[in-house]
Order: structure tokens, then C-alpha cells, then sequence
């Protein structure tokens, strides 16, 4: 086990046994092999009885924050338990950590963030691109983030809004091509997204669209 390498990636309860090199994309990251340093991981989840009996080997591949910038990919080979406890209805169960829960494709602490960034979207006006790139997860996890945030919070149709703002707001500069054929130039990135507001009430930003309507 390499203990140093296991501090800096900082996941309780797992243990670092191997780093393999990036592949040759830049967006590869290094695959980060792990096993687990949590005997609680052996317990049965539902009589809560430490299991002595392994099924099998199981490994499960959990996304997590990126480490350094760059994203790791994490192989999390672990145990699948026999719990012999007659009483109890669980037959198997594989081991899990407060950081790994059961069945979690994501970390809990990937899961935090890319809650954050939802809220982040919902409550702070953020884009899903601008609030990705702030919480360092990628914009497809802000987005399902941000789904989940608005389905907790929002009822299913907004109150009445007496006064709605309606805001164009731009981001960073356009993008332009010429096309060679007509000798125009178009944009390529539309930078542009509408923001519809309550602004004489309380609720806040009720939607958002990308592009504006064009200029007559
Ligand atoms: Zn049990």
C-alpha cells in the first residue's frame, strides 16, 4: 500500500495500492487502483454482524473530483460478503465506505459538489458551464445536480408573477467563422442566454434559456 499516495487522495476508508499512468489523451487521467482500510466495510448492513464468509471479488469503478486538476479513475476492488446470521434476511452484501456508499457511482464527496453546483445554478443564477467549472465537476453532473435541486425545492408550477424580468446576459466573447462559400461570417458559439426573473416576488430565477431572440 502506498501510504503517501493514499493521504493525497484523501478517500476514508480506501487505500491506495497502485497508480497507473495517464494514457496518451490529455484529458486521461491516471487509474488509480484501491482497496479497502475500513474493517466496518466487512459489517452486515443489516444485522450489522462482521461477516467471515467472501463470495466473490467485485470491482466497481466510483467517479470522483478531480485530484491535482486532472481526473482520476478509480478502480475500488473490494469483497462480496456472505452474512450467516440466521435471523438475518440479507444473504450477501458488498463492502462499502461512508465515501463509496453501496450501488454510489459517485463519490459522496463528488456528489456534495455537483450539489453545490446545482444549488449554485438554482440559487446563485450560475450557469451549468460557469458553476461546473467552479466546483471542478463535469457540466453533464451539474446538470442532473441541478434537475434533483429544482425537483426538491421548486413546486410543481411556479406561484403567479405579477412583474418578470426578462434578462439577456452574455458570456465571454463570440465565436466567429467565415464562411468561405458566401464570404459571411457566422458565430459558432452562441455566448448569449435569456434569464426569466420574479422580480417583484420572492421566487427567484424561474428559467433560463441559451441564444437570444435575433436582433430585428
Ligand atoms: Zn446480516
Amino acid at each position: 500500500m502506498d501510504h503517501d499516495t493514499t493521504l493525497l487522495l484523501g478517500l476514508d476508508g480506501l487505500a491506495v495500492t497502485k497508480v497507473v499512468a495517464a494514457g496518451n489523451e490529455p484529458q486521461d487521467g491516471p487509474v488509480v487502483h484501491l482497496a479497502t482500510a475500513d474493517e466496518r466495510a466487512r459489517c452486515c448492513p443489516q444485522c450489522g454482524v462482521v461477516a467471515v464468509r467472501m463470495k466473490e471479488w467485485v470491482t466497481t469503478r466510483p467517479r470522483d473530483l478531480p485530484v491535482g486538476g486532472r481526473c482520476c479513475a478509480l478502480r475500488w476492488r473490494k469483497r462480496r460478503w456472505c452474512c450467516d446470521q440466521a435471523s438475518c434476511p440479507r444473504q450477501t452484501f458488498t463492502e462499502q465506505v461512508p465515501q463509496v456508499p453501496a450501488r454510489a457511482r459517485l463519490t459522496t464527496r463528488l456528489r456534495q459538489a455537483a450539489g453545490a453546483a446545482g444549488a449554485a445554478v438554482a440559487d446563485g443564477g450560475r450557469t451549468v458551464i460557469h458553476s461546473a467549472r467552479d466546483h471542478r465537476v463535469s457540466w453533464p453532473i451539474v446538470s442532473a445536480a441541478f434537475t434533483a435541486h429544482a425537483r426538491r425545492v421548486l413546486p410543481a408550477q411556479p406561484a403567479p408573477v405579477n412583474v418578470l424580468g426578462i434578462d439577456e446576459i452574455r458570456r465571454g466573447r463570440p465565436r466567429w467563422v467565415l464562411e468561405e462559400s458566401t464570404g459571411t461570417w457566422t458565430t459558432t458559439v452562441d455566448r448569449w442566454h435569456v434569464g426569466f426573473v420574479d422580480l417583484s416576488g420572492e421566487q427567484g430565477l424561474l428559467g433560463q434559456v441559451e441564444g437570444r431572440p435575433s436582433p430585428r
